[in-house]
């Protein structure tokens, strides 16, 4: 019997498993597809390949503005789809590595739970004295008129070419991601948002100036937009929707639905076998334990933010909390990265977010139009933000659009997850000429002290 099996081996059960072994749990991992899951094979890795080929393209498009002539520039897809598979493929060896070095048993197959300790694969049986479910999401399709005739973010990024036009249908992290490669590449897009802005459950000015840059880089965007119907037309399909109130159509030769995630129990549990769920997402308590005892569930499956480092960090506490560990990971403070152009990045709490719970906040913004690397690098609109308690001093959130912004958010949430004031950031000197310095200048802007602003008059 083993002590543990994982079920599913993406960035949750992977990591879950290899925590396991590394504490000395006797481990069993199960994967019906490829290692890494959607992550890896569907998700983040494919598309942030697709996108910086698509900033290459984009950077020698613009040479001239650097001195560089890139006269006839041409775009080779099968190149950038067969580098998008080789970097996955690497990956994934290197996961398959990592497996078998900790000594874990790889059943590939469909894991199916029989019994609180009975997990079958195939004509395997394992028996484990736990069991944790990592079994992920799957994209959810919109009940529209015609939705089987869209792709979803695993046919695009499972194809060999990048549609010379698209209608995104969900202008959320993923809808914005696939509208930033396509304008990236010259490509036609049209992004149709149901609620009022682009990212809606971010920070309102990134979805503002999301669609600032998208509409300047040539893309449509209806927001407050209901689709009503898709169907097939000259261009290859139409796409119909109602916008405040009027109606409206555009044609593409594809259309992407990108309206969230359900999560994945298919095949999951045997007849007889189930655990608590709620609209499909496993129920869990705050050790990742559904209602069933010694049967955990941890990543998409269980609902939450879906994102692979919250996966990751969830299976890493679970695993822990099983081995008697006390996990030091704050899983409440979860930084979400949108792979725009520039990146976006936040953690912790947002001024609305902050101020509905009550705190009385102190802010400080810098746009990155006066930082010298967003200059040298021809950079977009975008700023820096930081959110700071009034009272105690204490960093609550950071929000941030601008050049490496998914890198530097780490700074920030290593500095809220361990509460420290303004102050004891401000003791750091940042480099120059860096994106960070912009760090520096959003935290002295609080106190209206911004060296590369104008002066605010008391
Ligand atoms: P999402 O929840 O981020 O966005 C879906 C959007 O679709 C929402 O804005 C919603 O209002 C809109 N919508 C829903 N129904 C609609 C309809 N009928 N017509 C028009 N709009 C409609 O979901 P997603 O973009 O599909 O991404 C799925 C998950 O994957 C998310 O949880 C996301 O965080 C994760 N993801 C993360 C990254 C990243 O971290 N960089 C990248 C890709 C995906």
């Amino acid at each position: 019997m083993y002590q543990l099996a994982v079920i599913g081996a993406g960035p949750g059960g992977y990591e879950a498993a290899i925590r396991a072994s590394q504490l000395g749990l006797s481990t069993a991992l199960v994967e019906r597809d490829a290692l890494g899951g959607t992550c890896l094979n569907r998700g983040c890795i494919p598309t942030k390949a697709l996108l910086h080929a698509a900033e290459v393209y984009q950077a020698a498009k613009e040479g001239e503005a650097f001195g560089v002539c890139a006269k006839e520039l041409s775009l080779d897809e099968a190149v950038v789809f067969a580098r998008k598979d080789a970097v996955v493929g690497n990956l994934r060896q290197g996961i398959a590595q990592l497996v078998k070095v900790n000594r874990i048993d790889l059943y590939e197959g469909t894991g199916c739970i029989e019994a609180p300790h009975r997990v079958r694969v195939g004509e395997a049986v394992i028996e484990a004295e736990r069991i944790l479910i990592a079994t992920g999401s799957v994209p959810a399709l919109p009940p529209i008129e015609g939705i089987e005739l869209a792709a979803t973010s695993d046919d695009l990024l499972g194809a060999k070419a990048i549609p010379q036009s698209l209608v995104i249908v969900g202008g959320g992290v993923i809808g914005v991601e696939f509208a930033s490669l396509l304008t990236m590449l010259g490509r036609s897009v049209s992004v149709i948002e149901a609620l009022d802005r682009l990212l809606p459950p971010l920070d309102r000015e990134f979805g503002q100036s999301v669609s600032m840059n998208l509409k300047k880089a040539g893309a449509q965007v209806h927001t407050g937009a209901r689709v009503t119907r898709i169907c097939r037309a000259e261009a290859g399909l139409r796409i119909e929707f109602e916008a405040k109130g009027k109606p409206g159509a555009c044609e593409a030769e594809a259309v992407l639905a990108a309206v969230g995630r359900r999560a994945n129990t298919a095949g999951l549990f045997s007849e007889g076998f189930t655990v608590a769920t709620e609209r499909g997402r496993i129920l869990v308590d705050e050790r990742f334990e559904t209602d069933v005892p010694g049967v955990y569930a941890i990543g998409d499956v269980a609902g939450g933010i879906q994102l692979a480092h919250a996966a990751s960090a969830q299976g890493i506490a679970c695993v822990e909390g099983i081995a008697g560990q006390k996990s030091g990971l704050r899983l409440d403070l979860i930084p979400s990265c949108v792979y725009t152009n520039p990146e976006i990045a936040s953690v912790g709490l947002t001024a609305d977010e902050a101020k509905a719970k009550g705190l009385e906040v102190k802010i400080g913004k810098v746009p990155m139009g006066a930082n010298g690397r967003t200059q040298i690098a021809g950079g977009a609109r975008g700023f820096v933000k930081v959110v700071v308690d009034a009272q105690t001093d204490v960093l609550l959130g950071a929000q941030m659009m601008c050049g490496r912004a998914t890198d530097m958010i780490g700074e920030m949430n290593a500095a809220i997850a361990n509460g420290l004031t303004r102050a004891q950031m401000l003791r750091a000197v940042r480099a120059h000429p860096t994106f960070e310095e912009a760090i520096t200048e959003a935290l002295e802007a609080v106190e209206g002290r911004a060296i590369h602003a104008a002066p605010v008059r008391h």
